[in-house]
């Protein structure tokens, strides 16, 4: 499985002003895909912060790091700078970004939003990126997302704002993490099961789960009042959706026949969908 990590990127984060929602909604749509996130880490606008969490995930061997913030046009904005001192590249003009933020300050020029279309000097920031980076279009704001390799290790690079940091995965990421991450595929079910004791539950999926251990099974104490219910998650990666819903239709099968003598019922559950 494809490993992942996610640094989110802001004082405002760490001062507990701004909640860190980029980082979950990354882990929701990775993990949708198919791929492992296995660390996510929350730094301030500092160079040498950001600098050393990315070499340390060059040197876990981490397959893709993504990180959200610190793209403007602003002097706090050192998300670009940092990476460039931790790969040793220096910072560089690239036209085509410098293309993507021109016509964007156009478009607000024209739509009354800002004052003059002009690539000013702080606003040519945005286009300055490490040398041998790609900018991806940004369709919501003006700074453009970065994606560059170093080694086996892929680097994205994606703004603070929500609507961007979504705007540019969904609409000009796709063909890059598909080289990453393949076609890697997720399957997921939620149950609610009629047992109000997790003690006595939990003995009995473990003997489940341990003969199918590619399959994620988690079981969550609910409160209804005095009386308690219990979820639980069935979920699973695997290189293609059919071998995904397969493999979670063979552990639920195994559920109910462990769990039926002891007159527990999984009740499927409508699914969350993607937030
Ligand atoms: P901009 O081009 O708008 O300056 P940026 O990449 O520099 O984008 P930041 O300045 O770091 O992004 O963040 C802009 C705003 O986005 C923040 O004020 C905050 O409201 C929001 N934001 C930043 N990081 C996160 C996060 N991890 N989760 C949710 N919101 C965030
Ligand atoms: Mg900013």
């Amino acid at each position: 499985m494809v490993s992942v990590e996610i640094l989110a990127i802001g004082n405002e984060l760490l001062i507990g002003d701004v909640l860190d929602t980029n980082t979950h909604w990354l882990c929701r749509r990775l993990t949708g895909m198919g791929a492992f996130v296995r660390r996510a880490v929350l730094v301030r606008d500092d160079e040498d912060a950001i600098a050393a969490e990315v070499e340390g995930a060059l040197g876990r061997g981490t397959q893709l790091l993504i990180t959200s913030g610190g793209l403007g046009p602003t002097d706090d904005d050192r998300t670009l700078s940092a990476i460039a001192k931790a790969l040793r590249r220096p910072l560089e003009l690239n036209e085509q970004a410098l293309v993507m933020v021109g016509q964007r300050y156009r478009e607000l020029h024209e739509q009354g939003f800002v004052d003059t279309p002009e690539v000013t000097p702080s606003r040519r920031k945005m286009a300055m990126l490490p040398k041998g980076a790609t900018p991806l279009f940004n369709p919501v704001g003006t700074a453009p997302g970065v994606w560059l390799t170093e080694g086996e290790t892929a680097i994205v690079c994606l703004p603070g704002v929500p609507a961007e940091l979504k705007g540019i995965f969904e609409h000009s990421l796709p063909p890059y993490l598909e080289r990453v991450l393949g076609k890697g595929a997720y399957a997921e079910q939620t149950f609610e099961v009629t047992c109000r004791d997790e003690s006595v539950l939990a003995p009995l999926l473990k003997t489940v789960a341990d003969r199918h251990p590619e399959v994620y099974l988690k079981s969550k104490a609910r409160v209804f009042g005095a009386e308690v219910r219990i979820n639980l998650l069935v979920a699973t990666t695997a290189t293609d959706k059919a071998t995904a819903e397969a493999r979670l239709r063979a552990i639920v099968d195994d559920l109910i026949v462990a769990l039926e003598p002891h007159g527990i019922v999984l009740i499927p559950q409508a699914s969350e969908g993607e937030g």
